[in-house]
């Protein structure tokens, strides 16, 4: 893939013509985004998994610190965690923008020049991108820190792809600490023209739920399937119909949820003469509702599943076990700030601001911010000739270079305008 390496320069950049909406800051906010896709390229070169992005962090930390930024915020138990702000001394609202740090598992393949040197670890989430847009969102608003009201706080968040990260540093108690009344944040949207940002009120992404289920029966020969259970035939027949519960057993038009088989195990290696006693199936269940609240009169979804996969399993004489831990809460943009926020903004931001409504079954950490205060998550477009096309958490995955300056730019015009 190296001999395939695409040279990306900042022409298109520095060549862009821009509105901006506070004054005498046109050619800064240029050289914060050049400065910002410099960082990107560093850190997107040694990709660090969740609760691990010591380097990463190490490099954001520097930054600030040369930019002038002297407080820094420890959350517990979350080394890698960043939290710094300015302080205007003048009245004003209290308000926090949040990155993300963390790469995932895999082997980036895009052939870019600035790649993972990483084997089997990539930013195929955009978070390094993120993180690079917010320090260089922290440079800008710093330089101009006298034109400013209220407080800001910048959140460098570890581990927004593992568990722990958002839930810790809500969990902690920094927030109400540093009476934080609002918080943002973006998120790369791939195949979003760059330039492009979208946004709408309300319910926005599903919460995250993990079950799994072990199923446990009489083994046989594999000459006489009738005699045993057939765990095997059985775990397909639970797949189909757990995957199936959304379509047929829920009004999906009011419960919007979606259930996924991502694991399944049964059987011995080389056990061709035996048909096995047990087996065991994963996945994930994505809704906007808890799994434990029954919905206007209808059982609740654990209920739904239990039920289900018990009643299937006893006909064939065998025993299930249902485990169903919980994961993020839905996301949720708060209304009246979005209200409050987005008209205004429509009119500084020199990019696009969608507002068509939107809803997703992707669930994201930032819901456990969305849950305490409120907030706003913008999807940020990323693409353009031909970068930033790849879906997010794929190998190929990219974001084009002309993103910073519009994903600054955004944070900019909420921070100054507040
Ligand atoms: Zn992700
Ligand atoms: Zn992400």
């Amino acid at each position: 893939m190296k001999s395939n390496h695409r040279k990306i320069t900042l022409v298109s950049i520095l060549t862009a013509s821009f509105f901006l909406s506070f004054s005498q800051t046109k050619d800064q906010l240029k050289e914060t985004a050049a400065y910002s896709f410099e960082k990107y390229k560093q850190i997107h070169q040694y990709p660090e998994l969740g609760k691990r992005e010591f380097k990463t962090s190490e490099l954001i930390k520097k930054e600030l610190q040369t930019i002038g930024f002297t407080e820094f915020y420890e959350v517990p138990n979350l080394p890698t965690c960043i939290i710094t702000g300015i302080d205007s001394k003048l009245e004003g609202t209290t308000i926090a923008f949040r990155a993300e740090l963390d790469a995932r598992p895999g082997k980036e393949s895009t052939g870019l020049e600035y790649a993972s040197k990483i084997d089997s670890t990539n930013h195929s989430c955009g978070h390094d991108a993120h993180a690079s847009i917010l320090l260089g969102t922290a440079k800008l608003i710093y330089s101009l820190k006298n034109k400013l009201k209220g407080k800001i706080y910048f959140i460098f968040q570890p581990a927004e792809e593992t568990k722990g990260g958002a839930d810790d540093i809500v969990n902690s108690g920094i927030l109400n600490t540093l009476k934080i009344e609002n918080i943002f944040a973006l998120h790369s949207t791939s195949g979003l023209p760059v330039g492009k940002v979208n946004i709408s009120p309300g319910y926005i992404m599903a919460g995250s739920n993990y079950f799994t289920i072990e199923i446990e029966g009489k083994e046989s020969h594999a000459a006489t399937p009738y005699v045993g259970s057939n765990i095997p035939v059985l775990t397909g027949k639970v797949i189909e119909l757990i995957t199936s519960i959304p379509s047929l057993k829920m009004d999906v038009s009011t419960r919007p949820c979606v259930i996924s088989v991502t694991y399944v195990e049964s059987g011995k290696t080389n056990a061709a003469n035996i048909i096995p006693s047990t087996s065991v199936i994963k996945g994930t269940i994505r809704a906007y509702e808890s799994v434990d609240s029954p919905f206007q009169n209808q059982p609740s979804i654990r209920n739904i599943i239990s039920k289900e996969v018990e009643q299937l399993c006893l006909a064939q004489n065998a025993a299930s076990k249902i485990e169903i831990t919980k994961g993020s809460p839905p996301t949720i943009n708060n209304n009246l700030l979005f209200d409050t926020t987005i008209p205004n903004l429509s009119k500084l931001f020199s990019g696009t601001i969608d507002t068509s409504p939107y809803r997703g079954m992707f669930s994201e950490d930032f819901s456990y911010y969305t849950e305490n205060i409120p907030c706003l998550y913008f999807g940020l477009g990323i693409a353009k000739d031909k970068l930033g096309f790849a879906n997010v958490h794929s190998n190929d995955f990219s974001v084009h270079p002309d993103t910073f300056i519009y994903g600054i730019e955004l944070f900019c015009d909420i921070a100054m305008h507040k």
